[in-house]
């Protein structure tokens, strides 16, 4: 009788554990979904603003991404550091996943790697790398500069979790493929407001 009591209890133990930890993982992934959370509860310092450091590659090309998507929500500010950070930058990179025109973006939420940025609109992330080869290092075609620039602009937005645009009809840097301009469009700017806040 007692050993019947004491099982019980320990399946009734297992029980409300499993409930708490399900709950957990439901509200944190609820508390990321698209919503500022996710960048408050990330690396995000709020008092510093969002520290963005050019780890290899042309400076410029970083400071043009930061310069563009500065000033269009209150809410978010990329500072330059040459030290601590959160989002890091390899552009004119011999080892980048990318080719050709392409950038590349990863997000991190300590070591692990997050998914995709279109299919994952709701993890916490705390770090965001940057992308894009070097054009001397790989594939055929060279970008021109404003290629490149327009790529480094694109590759900073998924960093700041904006997600390409759908409608093809429409303008946007953050369009899949190639654009020769890297001045944000209406698309990039409403995105940017709608994850952060305006
Ligand atoms: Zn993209």
């Amino acid at each position: 009788m007692k050993n019947k009591v004491v099982k019980f209890l320990f399946s009734l133990f297992l029980v409300v554990t499993l409930l708490i930890s399900q709950s957990h993982v439901a509200s944190a992934a609820y508390g990321g979904n698209g919503t500022n959370s996710r960048w408050v509860t990330g690396g995000f310092n709020k008092a510093v603003g969002i520290q963005i450091r050019c780890i290899y590659g042309n400076q410029s090309y970083t400071d043009t991404a930061k310069n563009q998507w500065n000033g269009v929500s209150s809410k978010v500010k990329l500072v330059t550091t040459y030290s601590d950070n959160v989002i890091e930058t390899y552009f004119d990179c011999y080892n980048s996943p990318s080719t050709g025109l392409y950038g590349y973006s990863e997000r991190y939420y300590g070591s692990k790697k997050l998914a995709d940025f279109d299919s994952d609109t709701s993890s916490r992330w705390d770090k965001a790398k940057c992308y894009q080869y070097k054009p001397s290092a790989k594939a055929t075609a060279t970008p021109s500069p404003d290629q490149r620039r327009r790529t480094c602009v694109h590759e900073v937005g998924h960093a700041l979790s904006v997600a390409h645009v759908q409608n093809n009809a429409i303008g946007a840097v953050m369009k899949k493929g190639d654009q020769s301009v890297y001045t944000l469009y209406k698309f990039d700017k409403d995105s940017l407001k709608g994850k952060w806040g305006s």
